[in-house]
């Protein structure tokens, strides 16, 4: 297996160019990690380890791995119909059956989806179609997005050019026009960015319920009643981004369920199948629906391939049913209280850990050199408990933009008690052997 390994880790370097990877990394020392399997919490390499998948993969897999259910009803829909078109006046079961499904459980009175392959995909449609909303209701300067500083949506041009983190905004020399970023806790900042654009120039705002890649930040109660209101004052679309909080990471089913709000479009992917199909969306709400029906003229010019992919959507429909049958939004909001209190134990027990914080199963360890005054290390030791870490048999990861240095977590719906026990004692461990390396 270690030769296979070295074999298969070879040609990686040779010719698989890596998503959010080192390049000169990935050269140097090729994948850690060749993963083979994957059952519950866990993921097995092609060495034999086996691992605590801290993160759920990329936030996604909520009700873990090696679904044979899931793989039965991918195998059933591939073999009656593998996929076919969801253009002009072609449609198929499992994209309308999904669609009604969100309709019922999704905020508010968003009603309709339209179907798209992943999270960047989705937040690319909803600004277009934000803005041709605007258009057909008469308001073509209706054009600007507001997002927030710390904010993620994604890599496609309009995703990037809405991200926040300034980092992936840079990494391209040529970004989408009429984005622009506010102060991300303040809706008095919002306020005084909307009366500076000019009310009538603003299409939408959009947020995540929680910040995730950014560093998992979760919004002061009242935040979002007062955003909504601001955006009713003024008449602008409020989007939120449901792509990691959505479909029970939070303990509810979307994120903003815990905010007692809801938006008048949102986007959502990741945790809709679970990450065994390729899949997301963005519904919009009746009014919004209404409008598009009495005002849309000719062809709706938006429209991937697979949008309502039928095989993706049946295995997001059984995903669903799944979540619900094993009650796994409610163990999510359960072992994410015990995954906060194993923080805050950790936290007691360690001189480096500065403020944790969760909600459901996402959950932050802010490392720190001094706990009072919450002053950060000049090179961020995070990355090193993450190493530290995965030699120990968890999976979790670092952020370290805008000097940030903090461990963030979002198991698998699926953990229970013993698990999670496992996975706190382990994040210690690895604590605690950074910690005795700090000279
Ligand atoms: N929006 C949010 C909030 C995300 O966290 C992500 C990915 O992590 C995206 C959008 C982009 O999704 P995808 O990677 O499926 O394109």
């Amino acid at each position: 297996m270690e030769n296979q390994h070295e074999q298969l880790a070879s040609l990686d370097q040779k010719h698989f160019l890596h998503p959010t990877t080192s390049i000169k990394q990935q050269q140097a020392t090729g994948p850690d990690f060749i993963f083979t399997k994957g059952k519950g919490v866990r993921l097995t390499d092609i060495k034999g380890r086996t691992v605590i998948d801290g993160m759920s993969s990329l936030w996604n897999v909520n009700i873990g791995h090696g679904r044979e259910e899931i793989a039965q009803t991918a195998y059933e829909q591939m073999k009656t119909l593998g996929y076919s078109s969801c253009f002009a006046t072609f449609s198929n079961e499992p994209a309308i059956q999904l669609a009604a499904k969100l309709a019922e459980i999704a905020p508010g009175n968003l009603s309709a989806t339209f179907f798209t392959s992943g999270g960047s995909e989705s937040n690319d449609t909803a600004y277009k179609l934000a803005r041709h909303y605007w258009m057909l209701k008469g308001q073509p300067k209706r054009k600007k997005i507001i997002s927030r500083s710390q904010s993620y949506h994604g890599v496609a041009v309009g995703a990037t050019s809405a991200t926040g983190l300034k980092p992936f905004r840079d990494f391209t020399n040529s970004l989408a026009p009429d984005f622009c970023y506010v102060d991300h806790f303040s809706p008095e900042a919002l306020r005084q960015m909307i009366e500076r654009e000019g009310p009538e120039t603003v299409a939408a705002y959009i947020a995540e319920p929680v910040q995730g890649a950014g560093g998992l930040h979760i919004a002061p109660d009242g935040y979002f009643k007062e955003i909504r209101s601001i955006c009713d004052e003024y008449g602008i679309l409020f989007i939120t981004d449901e792509v990691i909080t959505g479909f029970g990471r939070t303990g509810t089913y979307f994120g903003v369920d815990h905010y007692g709000v809801a938006p008048d479009m949102m986007c959502f992917a990741k945790g809709v199948s679970s990450g065994y199909a390729q899949l997301g969306g963005v519904m919009i709400s009746e009014n919004m629906h209404n409008d598009f029906k009495q005002l849309s003229e000719g062809t709706l010019l938006h429209g991937y391939t697979y949008s309502g992919h039928p095989t993706a959507c049946a295995v997001a429909l059984k995903n669903l049913e799944i979540l619900e049958r094993e009650n796994l939004i409610n163990n999510a909001r359960v072992m994410g209280e015990e995954m906060l209190k194993g923080f805050q134990k950790i936290q007691s027990l360690r001189s480096i850990v500065g403020d944790v914080r969760g909600l459901g199963l996402m959950g932050a360890v802010e490392i720190v050199k001094n706990k009072e005054t919450k002053e950060r290390f000049a090179e961020p030791f995070a990355p090193k408990v993450v190493a530290e870490a995965a030699k120990r048999g968890l999976i979790c990861r670092s952020v370290v933009f805008d000097g940030q240095d903090t461990l963030v977590f979002a198991p698998p719906l699926v953990i229970n008690s013993e698990e999670m026990n496992e996975l706190i004692s382990i994040l210690n461990d690895a604590i605690e052997a950074v910690e005795t390396g700090i000279p």
